[in-house]
């Protein structure tokens, strides 16, 4: 009887550490995990508009809902609205001018996808590491974006054509 709940304490007692063992296993998966995580998710996609006001009235059509805000990006020449359909955005941008280089993505390829945005945890890091990739920065300093993000724009040629957007949340 004695040996029998000895060894069930024994036996308790593995199972305990076993427990621990795989409880901290996770917790340092997970943490290895997420510290890895490097783009997070599509912040949203950014389409070129000739005309906001219209492209507003349309994209309301094909979602099903308004705009929820505008705003001006003078740094980028841009007008923009953002739109939101479940956990995804779109944002529609609008030259503010000839110079801008929403003007001239629509002089040479017209309206369309413009870039993809992706949210970054830390786009510092983030732009170091893509580099060292061979990826091209338009911008070696992160600056401020639409939407109370820090952006950073990757070079259509070095990403199969696509303009590449990281942003982070911007903490202030
Ligand atoms: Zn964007």
């Amino acid at each position: 009887m004695m040996g029998y709940s000895g060894s069930l304490i024994t036996f308790s007692g593995h199972f305990f550490l076993w427990y621990l063992v795989k409880k901290n296993a996770l917790l340092f998966i997970t943490f290895i995990v997420l510290k890895n995580q490097l783009m997070l998710k599509i912040e949203h996609i950014g389409i070129a508009v000739k005309n906001l006001e219209e492209s507003n009235e349309l994209f309301a059509k094909l979602l099903g809902k308004p705009h929820y805000k505008t705003e001006i990006v003078a740094s980028e020449g841009v007008s923009t609205s953002f739109f939101k359909t479940g956990p995804n955005k779109i944002e529609l941008l609008e030259a503010q001018h000839e110079e801008s280089p929403i003007a001239r993505f629509i002089q040479k390829r017209g309206e369309g996808v413009h870039h993809i945005a992706f949210a970054v945890e830390d786009i510092r890091e983030e732009m170091k590491r893509l580099e060292k990739e061979g990826f091209i920065l338009l911008n070696k300093e992160p600056k401020f974006g639409a939407d109370n993000k820090l952006v950073c724009f990757l070079h259509p040629k070095s990403s199969n054509g696509v303009l590449i957007e990281l942003c982070q949340e911007r903490e202030d």
